[in-house]
């Protein structure tokens, strides 16, 4: 059976604090901590070179880590500015292009906001942009064994509730969630804190996209403050904020799934990955050991 693979997005802070610099440095380190994943970040924009690229690339498939993409924060699929959707599908090609340097096969990504335009007609818009990058990517030989993941998003003023997400889900095989559980705890008003809830969102996206992308999802975890208006910051494991993790563990162990937990601790994010990894494999061996529910 498939393993779900944890990891932090990004480089945390022990990883400097130990001396290293370079994110080639990142997949053996991570493999030092025993863990399995990592999210290379291009938030602020795709600048990494195919050397630098190639050279984690190659670092991870040596220490089994395995590798996705965080895309620029500019893309706005919605958006009715032409220069901003043709730097949308710029920013979304190049971090095709970057994942497909480091090996990597899921690209996560914001769908965007609505502007001035009602929610549905913003959907529409980007469901509409979202097609033609698809078709262009398909062109360009990209696609083939990169997921583009649309993320769950925290504030009420974004789009990407967990619905819409589905929804672009649906328009592509190469398309798969990244559900942030963080975002999804912030912009609901504190909800996903119990084993139901967490088992509503995966009866949902099973629904939605069947159960092979169900058992495989992209996931973003961290303990996260929020206000009316959603998402404030995120914050650690060791911070006094949800969601818990364990009844989202407790769910994926009950279920068999394997999906891949990118943890986004605000610097402790490794550690908290490798928290959550170590409640996953004991919950995953009581179950094997677990005549009744071992099935
Ligand atoms: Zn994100």
């Amino acid at each position: 059976m498939p393993k779900a693979q944890f990891g932090p997005a990004g480089n945390p802070d022990a990883f400097y604090a130990a001396g290293h610099k370079a994110s080639a440095e990142m997949p053996a380190w991570l493999a030092s901590q025993g863990l399995g994943a990592y999210e290379y970040q291009c938030s602020r924009g795709v600048t990494i070179r195919e050397e630098t690229a190639r050279a984690i690339g190659e670092a991870a498939l040596r220490n089994g880590v395995r590798l996705s993409v965080h895309a620029p924060y500019y893309i706005n699929l919605a958006t009715e500015d032409p220069t901003i959707a043709a730097n949308t599908t710029r920013h979304i090609l190049k971090s095709l292009e970057a994942a497909r340097w480091l090996g990597a096969d899921r690209v996560a990504f914001h769908i965007g906001g609505p502007g001035k335009q009602p929610r549905d007609r913003a959907i529409e818009r980007a469901a509409a942009l979202f097609l033609a990058v698809l078709e262009e990517a398909d062109k360009q030989g990209l696609l083939e064994g990169i997921y583009l993941a649309p993320e769950t998003m925290g504030k009420q003023n974004q789009l990407g509730n967990l619905e819409e997400v589905l929804a672009f889900c649906a328009l592509s095989e190469w398309t798969i969630p990244t559900i942030d559980f963080g975002h999804l705890h912030a912009v609901t008003g504190g909800r996903y804190t119990t084993h139901a809830e967490y088992e509503a969102a995966f009866d949902l996206v099973a629904e939605k996209l069947g159960e092979r992308k169900a058992a495989a999802v992209h996931i973003h975890f961290s303990r996260i403050e929020f206000t009316k208006a959603g998402e404030k910051r995120h914050w650690t494991f060791g911070d006094d904020y949800g969601p818990p993790h364990e009844p989202l563990l407790d769910t994926i162990v009950a279920r068999g799934y394997a999906p891949r937990i990118v943890c986004e601790s605000a610097g402790t994010q490794a550690a908290d990955a490798k928290t959550m990894q170590e409640y996953y494999l004991a919950a995953l061996a009581r179950r094997s050991t677990d005549p009744v529910t071992h099935t």
